[in-house]
């Protein structure tokens, strides 16, 4: 990995000078004591079937955000990431989602708290389009319905794995799993920037705690301006930083590249007591996937190539 001026940053280039590119994240952390060769093997092959997904519409010309939800969808039902099916658990044992979408225009919709939307990024979505509002806090049945969301009774979502996950950090403060929220971040045929962001937060965490990934500018941003940006790590500090935001700001009001700014705002993120992983992609150029955690699930896929790592 090519080294940056930021000691604590790892990065990688996600090559796509122009036209179409999808970049996707599955969480960054630690390995976790619990890693296999096996499981790191169905995680890469999770985040194949996501960029595939999100490829292929931005092939056949679908807008960034028909992409990046396309992406979202196949690593919310994959039980390896912490979104969706798999989500990590509240203090209380049941799993409590946040998803944003974000298009480059400005348009953005969001869930806190929602535990029986089958695909968080579908409640997100409808917020965006079917409302005049940004964000709602655990819409009741009546909403999800009429927005013609897909729900699933909360055991749905509750994987053993999770549970374990669970008992151990009230146990002992560790966690079994400790990386997994789901984002992605695109560009269209037209120029046209798209980021969305899924997750379960954080394990253990109180009931009713919400993190960054709902919160536009914090967790997930995008401007055709500048770029779109998705975050996963200690959302407080994401928060503290309004992470993504500052990535795109420093682009457009510091001249800093993608990288240096994603390097840049990690940096702040470690200064706030918390660490993690950005992606983004900008208006023009190539996309950038950097982190200040042990490792992050991550891949991208443009014309001029693609690539994952778990
Ligand atoms: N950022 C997420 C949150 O704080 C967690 C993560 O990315 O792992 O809710």
């Amino acid at each position: 990995m090519p080294a940056t001026t930021h000691p604590s940053v790892k990065s990688l280039k996600a090559p796509g000078p122009d036209g179409i590119l999808l970049v996707i994240h599955g969480g960054a952390g630690s390995r976790g004591k619990h890693s296999t060769p096996e499981r790191e093997a169905q995680v890469e092959q999770d985040l194949q079937r996501a960029l595939d997904a999100g490829y292929a519409k931005l092939e056949e010309g679908a807008c960034a955000e028909d992409a990046v939800v396309a992406a979202i969808h196949v690593m919310e039902n994959a039980p390896e990431f912490n979104a969706g099916h798999g989500a990590a658990l509240t203090s209380d044992g049941i799993a409590q989602m946040d998803a944003c979408l974000m298009g480059g225009d400005g348009e953005v919709g969001a869930v806190a708290g929602v535990h029986t939307v089958k695909n968080p990024i579908d409640a997100a979505k409808a917020v965006k389009e079917q409302t005049k509002h940004v964000l709602f806090a655990d819409p009741q049945d009546k909403e999800l319905a009429d927005w013609g969301v897909e729900t699933r009774d909360p055991s749905y979502f509750i994987t053993e794995q999770r549970k374990r996950s669970l008992v151990e950090a009230q146990t002992n403060g560790d966690e079994w799993e400790k990386h997994g929220t789901i984002g992605a971040v695109a560009r269209d045929a037209r120029g046209h920037l798209a980021a969305a962001t899924s997750t379960g937060g954080i394990t253990n965490q109180m009931h009713g705690r919400v993190g960054d990934t709902p919160l536009p500018g914090c967790g997930t941003y995008a401007n055709d301006e500048t770029v779109a940006v998705s975050g996963t790590g200690i959302g407080e500090a994401f928060m503290r930083t309004v992470a993504c935001h500052q990535v795109s700001d420093r682009v457009r009001f510091a001249g800093q590249s993608p990288l240096d700014a994603a390097s840049a705002t990690l940096d702040d993120i470690d200064a706030h007591h918390g660490d993690g992983g950005l992606i983004a992609v900008p208006a023009h150029g190539d996309g950038v996937i950097a982190f200040n955690s042990e490792m992050m699930n991550c891949g991208y896929k443009s014309p001029a190539g693609s690539h994952v790592q778990g």
